[in-house]
């Protein structure tokens, strides 16, 4: 055939989208997607007879030897509906959905960090769909502050005078230092010059702050004596940071928050904390490792200290900076303030949070987190057992599963070192029946509705069940997952 002629067999853009198979797609992606999509196969099918002389592969027919040119018309606009359908399916896949962290890492910053407690969740849900008294005050019948009700809350909490409420913990040291030590000295211990993953490191934050960061000490140890010889009348803060993602080990030593505010008071200089984590309650309590706790730091003496809404805290993603009323001031009087504040969701979503820590005795039931962390090891193995069969259906021949003790990790820079006792379901590769690998295993559980996120380690693949939150939803999950891949 002639390209001319080929040429001739496109169907027209009206014809294609008029199709009566288009009006799904048009429906669920919006006529304008679909019509550049449209316009963007024709494009192709011309620059192939163009360059080929030939229509590309999936316009071609096997057999169109006496077929009138109508009917030949007819079927291209069919085979052009199959390639549109196939094209526009990526649009309909989401960018974030509802996933199981069976990783083992509880507070997985790729996975969304804390489940919110029930209470948050009818809370934001309220201020998304109604009008809210976010900056009100209906006391005064005029005008409020938008932090004044969850200040309030922190110092019956924690005992601080005030509190301020950013978007997350870096923006609040980036305010903390931004309001407090532009254009002066902050002095930190070598030891705690921290890097979080995505790129924010305390010395950086210094210089988008506008401070000069003065470091004292060794890497392993940091006395008393280091602070105070580097004092001097350009310093503005002395800063402790927690290292949270890592331990130093061995010959080390560190000044504690209550002997660097003593020294700060004397010579005149707030001292800051930035907590990282934090927990407003004991976890020892619990059997678990001791986190430091803000209200504890205040005692000591702190100025300021800064924590996470969505680490152990167990809220929405925030940074909470507590203590002295002059310097919160400071913070919200700050150009910065503006541009880091909080929106009413998450104020709304904090406000519940916070007020489930007034019956601290139910926290392990109403707070999320706090509900994986304590669950014990004899319900998690009772929870493997009941999964087995599941999980056997959906495998097959082709692995073997068990239920196995673990390691997971509270995650998010909590507790760096210390290992969260855990069961996990494990499987491994029959070896002698199977091709299938431990990688083809966690691509088939991620490809579900719901995907299922586990870790391949030690040549096993382990779903960590402290992570399961709907064992229902989850069962349903593999039911469907077994249904498409075993039919
Ligand atoms: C996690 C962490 C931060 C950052 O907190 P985000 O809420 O993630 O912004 C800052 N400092 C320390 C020590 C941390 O552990």
């Amino acid at each position: 055939m002639t390209a001319q002629a080929l040429y001739a067999h496109l169907p027209s853009v009206d014809l294609i989208l008029n199709h009566q198979s288009q009006q799904a797609l048009i429906n669920q992606y919006g006529k304008e997607h679909i019509t550049a999509l449209v316009r963007q196969l024709l494009d192709q099918a011309r620059d192939s007879i163009k360059q080929q002389q030939q229509l590309p592969l999936w316009l071609s027919l096997n057999e169109c030897d006496g077929l009138a040119l109508t009917q030949l018309k007819q079927q291209r606009i069919t085979l052009f509906s199959e390639q549109l359908a196939q094209v526009a399916q990526p649009l309909g896949s989401k960018g974030q959905r509802r996933a199981f962290n069976l990783t083992g890492t509880i507070l997985h910053t790729n996975l969304g960090r804390a489940l919110q407690a029930e209470a948050a969740i009818k809370a934001v849900t309220d201020v998304m769909r109604f009008p809210s008294t976010l900056e009100y005050s209906l006391q005064q019948g005029k005008r409020g502050h938008r932090d004044h009700a969850i200040s309030e809350q922190l110092q019956q909490l924690i005992g601080c005078e005030d509190a301020c409420l950013v978007n997350n913990n870096a923006a609040a040291v980036l305010l903390m230092l931004a309001s407090l030590a532009n254009g002066k000295e902050v002095i930190v211990s070598r030891g705690e010059l921290v890097e979080i993953g995505g790129s924010f490191r305390i010395p950086d934050v210094m210089r988008q702050a506008g401070c000069q960061l003065v470091e004292v000490g060794a890497t392993n140890r940091t006395h008393l004596k280091d602070y105070q010889q580097a004092i001097n009348e350009n310093t503005a803060l002395l800063m402790k940071v927690h290292t949270s993602n890592y331990m130093i080990q061995g010959f080390t030593s560190a000044v504690s928050e209550a002997e660097l505010c003593a020294l700060g008071r004397s010579m005149q200089v707030p001292v800051i904390s930035d907590l990282g984590s934090g927990s407003l309650i004991d976890l020892a309590q619990y059997g678990l490792p001791s986190e430091p706790m803000p209200q504890k730091m205040l005692q000591d003496g702190i100025d300021l200290v800064s924590f996470s809404g969505d680490k152990l805290l167990g809220g929405p993603q925030a940074g909470i900076i507590a203590g002295n009323a002059d310097l919160i001031a400071q913070l919200q009087h700050h150009p910065l303030k503006r541009a880091l504040r909080c929106d009413k969701m998450t104020l709304a979503a904090l406000e519940a949070t916070l007020n489930l820590y007034r019956h601290p005795e139910r926290l392990p039931c109403d707070l999320p987190t706090l509900s994986m962390l304590t669950r014990s090891l004899d319900a998690l193995t009772d929870l493997g057992q009941r999964l087995i069969p599941h999980c056997q259906q959906l495998v097959g021949q082709h692995f073997t599963v068990s239920v196995m003790p673990s390691m997971g990790q509270i995650g998010s820079g909590a507790l760096p070192t210390e290992q969260l006792e855990s069961v996990a379901l494990c499987f491994s590769v029959n070896n002698n029946q199977t091709s299938q690998t431990l990688n083809d295993l966690a691509d088939l559980l991620a490809s579900g509705e719901i995907p299922i996120i586990g870790r391949i380690h030690h040549n096993r693949l382990w779903l960590c069940l402290r992570g399961i939150s709907h064992e229902q939803d989850f069962i349903a999950q593999l039911a469907q997952l077994s249904l498409t891949h075993n039919e």
